[in-house]
């Protein structure tokens, strides 16, 4: 997680004056880089460790963090909730927020050693993605987007087999993701592919719907939207 260092001073508290703290650099609700608004919360503690709470000037949203001392600075020690990975491009943070969380704590699973969370989380991901995106291009209403129940038949809805465009590719490559990540899933396995394999093709549908966002929101136009 990229981090800031803030100042912090409460004159009231000797262990709070002149500090710094170190906190997220990017708000986990709305996944913008922000200047949070930072309080600690039990001022009097005399332990190693501070609980502080920080507002979201953007979204007005509060998150909060364990600030971890060695008596001369202030480290964060965890941070809730959980962040969204550096590696997720902006465009889908702002867009699928859903999808960035589960992603990232996918990317945390992993990370630590736990294939078979990471591979449900991954596969979780994209049904995730895939509904993001069919809110944001308005493919359908919330209520029909929640009458998809999984990931098999969402890729059905919004990727055609039966069109031969490049429909048919996503729907490939999602396809993939779904059989492989129902193997992490579902006590009986399918197929011997690993976690490797169900990134490869995660990262292809999420390369795919990017480029539809960018197309989208196109960062200059002459045409007023
Ligand atoms: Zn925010």
């Amino acid at each position: 997680m990229e981090t800031k260092i803030y100042s912090y001073h409460n004159a009231s508290y000797t262990k709070f004056q002149n500090i710094t703290i170190e906190v997220s650099l990017k708000c986990p609700y709305c996944g913008l880089p922000t200047a949070f608004v930072n309080s600690a919360l039990i001022p009097n503690s005399n332990a190693g460790i501070a609980p502080f709470s920080h507002r979201c000037p953007n979204c007005e949203n509060i998150s909060y963090s364990f600030q971890i001392t060695n008596d001369k600075e202030w480290k964060l020690g965890s941070f809730y909730p959980g962040y969204i990975s550096d590696g997720i491009p902006e465009i889908l943070v702002k867009h699928c927020p859903n999808f960035a969380h589960i992603y990232s704590q996918a990317q945390q699973a992993e990370q630590n050693g736990l294939t078979d969370l990471a591979g449900m989380g991954y596969r979780a991901s994209i049904e995730f993605l895939i509904k993001d995106y069919a809110l944001a291009f308005e493919l359908d209403t919330i209520d029909d987007i929640n009458k998809l129940k999984s990931l098999g038949p969402t890729i059905s809805h919004y990727f055609n087999n039966k069109r031969k465009n490049k429909e048919l590719l996503t729907f490939n490559a999602a396809e993939v993701v779904s059989i492989i990540g129902n193997d992490f899933t579902h006590w009986n396995k399918e197929t011997n592919c690993d976690l490797n394999v169900l990134k490869h093709y995660t990262d292809i549908v999420i390369k795919v719907i990017e480029m539809n966002f960018d197309m989208k929101f196109p960062t200059v136009s002459r045409q007023s939207r």
